[in-house]
């Protein structure tokens, strides 16, 4: 089952565990970023995931960089607004 995003995959888990369990015996307890479907799948397995955990932290390390550099981008705008103005001024 893939789901587009992790909220999504984890309502799944909230909404369904339980039944899932009741049916398979297996719970799933987690969402993981599938590479090849682009998007989140449950599982119930805790500890397969070495390449999970690989794009993980390849995920939290984009998405850290992301926020560094969209606030470099805002801060670049916020430049270029300020110096307009001054220009402005300058020929008033
Ligand atoms: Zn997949």
């Amino acid at each position: 089952m893939l789901f587009e995003t992790e909220k999504k995959a984890q309502t799944f888990i909230k909404f369904n565990g339980d039944e899932i369990k009741s049916q398979t015996g297996y719970c799933p307890t987690r969402t993981y970023y599938c590479v090849s479907c682009c998007g989140f799948h449950v599982t119930s397995k805790t500890d397969s995931s070495v390449i999970v955990s690989k794009t993980d932290i390849v995920l939290e390390k984009y998405r850290e960089y992301k926020v560094v550099h969209d606030e470099k981008n805002r801060v670049n705008k916020e430049k270029q607004r300020l110096r307009k103005l001054e220009k402005k001024k300058l020929m008033m």
